[in-house]
């Protein structure tokens, strides 16, 4: 079983349940399978279990997690079945583990990998990718939009989009999952499992400073990636921080480096101060991130 097997799986199910509208309907999935969904009061800190019942499959998800929250437990558990993954977690769920890294089986991350698909499907993440810029704001509005988490939607945004883009979630400083699109690994930059944030980060420095809200930066290529072709770029970074996980995620543009013709050096120095006036306005509802 690899990723690429549970992408399918999860393609498949969407298309036999005949779903193609967001936000996914994640109790008809689970009906179309046979299972029954029930929201009901579990221990705190317990996102979900299943339990099977005179051969009847019985979700049993935690009423007082979030909607998007919910989502995703419910297609987690769909997944360990349609994907035939016994639960490396016992069978409960516990809700901290879902969507982290640190510390989890293979199973289980593959688990995630398929609710994801399910979650923000590709066929319609994908034109939306090429559409929209790689923003704080914009992942805003698609969550919203798809029902699913930030971080969900970052890294489907990364795997479909056209553009030099990668999505990075560090947890303590070191990170621990990277996904660079494709237009970036076709230009051999990719960002290793394992390293720690670099030094000049938004990631960083929010880290440093435990404050929630949005951090960006300015870094180089070189900084995330050890390989040779990431000094032919710069890197703008927008970071933010969950402080009860010490987990960053941080969404980067890289732009590659480029002699401008001199004769436009003008007109170029006023249109990047007019894209810069639009970011600085673009953070509506900030201060409610959704986790
Ligand atoms: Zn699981």
């Amino acid at each position: 079983m690899d990723e690429n097997i549970a992408v399918a799986r999860a393609r498949k199910l969407l298309k036999d349940a005949g779903i193609t509208t967001v936000p996914v309907d994640v109790e008809t999935l689970a009906s179309f399978l046979g299972f029954q969904v029930s929201r009901t009061e579990l221990a705190d800190g317990e996102a979900g279990c299943t339990v099977e019942r005179r051969r009847k499959i019985c979700i049993w998800v935690n009423q007082n997690d979030s909607p998007l929250r919910q989502r995703f437990t419910i297609l987690h558990e769909i997944a360990h079945h349609v994907l035939e993954l016994p639960s490396r977690h016992g069978e409960k769920v516990p809700s901290d583990e879902l969507e982290r890294f640190t510390g989890r089986h293979p199973e289980e991350v593959l688990c995630d990998i398929f609710a994801a698909e399910c979650l923000v499907p590709w066929v319609i993440i994908q034109p939306l990718a090429e559409e929209k810029d790689f923003t704080l704001e914009h992942l805003a509005e698609l969550a919203e939009l798809f029902q699913a988490s930030r971080s969900c939607i970052a890294s489907r945004f990364a795997q479909a989009s056209g553009a030099h883009l990668a999505f990075v979630v560090a947890e303590e400083g070191v990170v621990k999952y990277s996904i660079v699109s494709k237009a970036l690994r076709e230009a051999r930059v990719w960002i290793t499992k394992g390293i720690p944030l670099p030094q000049d980060s938004a990631a960083a420095s929010a880290l440093k400073s435990g404050i929630s809200g949005p951090h960006e930066a300015d870094t180089e290529g070189l900084d995330w990636s050890n390989s040779d072709d990431a000094s032919r770029f710069a890197c703008y970074e927008q970071a933010t921080y969950h402080a009860p996980t010490k987990q960053t995620q941080s969404i980067l543009i890289f732009e590659e480096l480029e002699q401008r013709p001199v004769s436009s050096g003008y007109r170029s120095a006023r249109d990047d101060r007019d894209d810069l006036l639009e970011e600085i306005d673009g953070y509506p509802g900030w201060s409610k991130p959704r986790y």
